[in-house]
């Protein structure tokens, strides 16, 4: 029996996660959050039966706790309650599938408690990576990657330990604008943004996609999940989302791993690695492929590979105040606030005025992210 808790259960990786549990008696939820979808929250809990749950704000709290007293189950809230459901003394391992740079503390204090991380809060190791892997080794804790294309890696490294990697090909499938310029994105609207041609995700990864700064993020994900210097990291668009990722090593051999679009297999793999077990779905009919293309991304367009790029180079603080910057920029533009390039702008200021902090600690980091907003809202309003 494998213990499992989740922060960020009603989202597309989190509601994911709990349709593998459905499908394996051997899996066992003991403690759940979420933000603000208390309905869902409260069918999950009836369905579940974790020994406790945490949701965003203390009034929700108290709605659902009235709503699910039949239940008994204890119901938290905020980073306390996060905190509490990502370390859960019975759990063996917790799936990361909340969103953005407030996993940060949950997940290293679920590593703290000694739980696995199945990792698919990828904004998480971008600003804290350095805190995360070491905190990992410490504990002796696995980090198991959920992001597709870094299971892929993942998947494509076993059986090889030892051997040296000359490179890792991080595939990308270019988003819904692939092949648009500039001046093509100028005007481009949210529901545009959110057409995404092959995933069906949560809204900021969405746009993450559109950016490409999704690669970008995944770009410095790799860099610490498997301790490779950026350069080494290579991001090669393929559309049709078929090969997931793969490695070269020095003998020049290439592995892959390809597959369908679909979430289910990396969140299962995570879960069951070393394992593989059965899981029902589509599977690739290379006969009716028409095609598997590759192509070198638009860097010139889309400035996220760029950015993140620099980022990792220069390390310290500053990935954290382009994660911190792209989150509020993307909030903004879910509000349709500000434009999409605007997006750029804002990542580009705040990373040019990020003072130099190397080796930060979870204080440097989370007093980042604060001090980006602050000098977002002066420069931009
Ligand atoms: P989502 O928006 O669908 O779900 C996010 C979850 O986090 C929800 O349960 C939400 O309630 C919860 N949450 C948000 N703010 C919270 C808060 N303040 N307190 C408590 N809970 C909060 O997002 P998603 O698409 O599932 O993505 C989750 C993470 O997984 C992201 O880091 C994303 O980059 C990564 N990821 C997602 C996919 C995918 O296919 N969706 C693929 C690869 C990686
Ligand atoms: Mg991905």
């Amino acid at each position: 029996m494998k213990r499992i808790s989740i922060i960020g259960s009603t989202g597309s990786i989190g509601t994911q996660t709990l349709e593998i549990v459905r499908e394996n008696k051997e899996y066992e939820v003991v403690a759940l959050a979420c933000g603000r979808n208390i309905e869902l929250m409260e069918r999950q809990m009836r369905e579940f039966h974790p020994s406790f749950v945490a949701v965003g704000s203390e009034e929700d709290a108290a709605s659902l706790r009235d709503a699910t007293r039949d239940l008994g189950i204890p119901v938290g809230y905020g980073m306390d309650g996060l905190i509490k459901t990502a370390a859960w003394e019975t759990a063996d391992v917790t799936v990361t599938a909340i969103v953005g740079m407030i996993g940060v503390q949950p997940t290293l204090a679920a590593i703290e408690a000694g739980k696995d991380i199945a990792l698919a809060n990828k904004e998480t190791l971008v600003t804290a990576g350095h805190l995360v892997m070491k905190a990992a080794a410490e504990k002796g804790v696995k980090i198991l990657p959920v992001d597709s294309e870094h299971s892929a890696i993942f998947q494509s490294l076993q059986g090889n330990k030892g051997n040296r990697i000359s490179r890792i090909l991080l595939t990308a499938s270019g988003g819904p604008f692939r092949g648009r310029t500039r001046e093509e994105l100028e005007n481009v609207t949210l529901e545009d943004a959110l057409k995404h041609p092959n995933w069906s995700m949560g809204q900021k990864i969405t746009i993450d996609s559109a950016t490409m700064v999704n690669k970008g993020l995944e770009v410095i994900e790799a860099t610490w999940l498997f301790d490779v210097p950026p350069e080494k990291v290579e991001v090669l668009v393929q559309p049709q989302s078929i090969i997931h990722s793969a490695v070269e090593y020095e003998d020049g051999a290439v592995i892959a791993q390809l597959g369908t679009p679909d979430m289910k297999l990396p969140i299962q793999y995570a879960l069951t690695w070393p394992e593989r077990k059965y899981l029902a779905g589509e599977r690739l009919d290379f006969t009716k492929l028409s095609a598997i293309t590759l192509a070198q991304p638009d860097r010139k367009t889309f400035l996220g590979l760029d950015f993140a790029y620099r980022a990792a180079a220069e390390g310290g603080i500053i990935p954290t105040a382009l994660n911190a910057a792209n989150e509020l920029a993307v909030a903004d533009f879910l509000k349709k606030k500000i434009r999409f390039l605007d997006i750029y702008d804002r990542i580009a200021y705040a990373m040019d005025t990020a003072q130099k902090i190397d080796d930060p600690s979870i204080e440097d980091i989370l007093a980042e992210e604060k001090a980006v907003g602050e000098r977002l809202r002066a420069k931009f309003g």
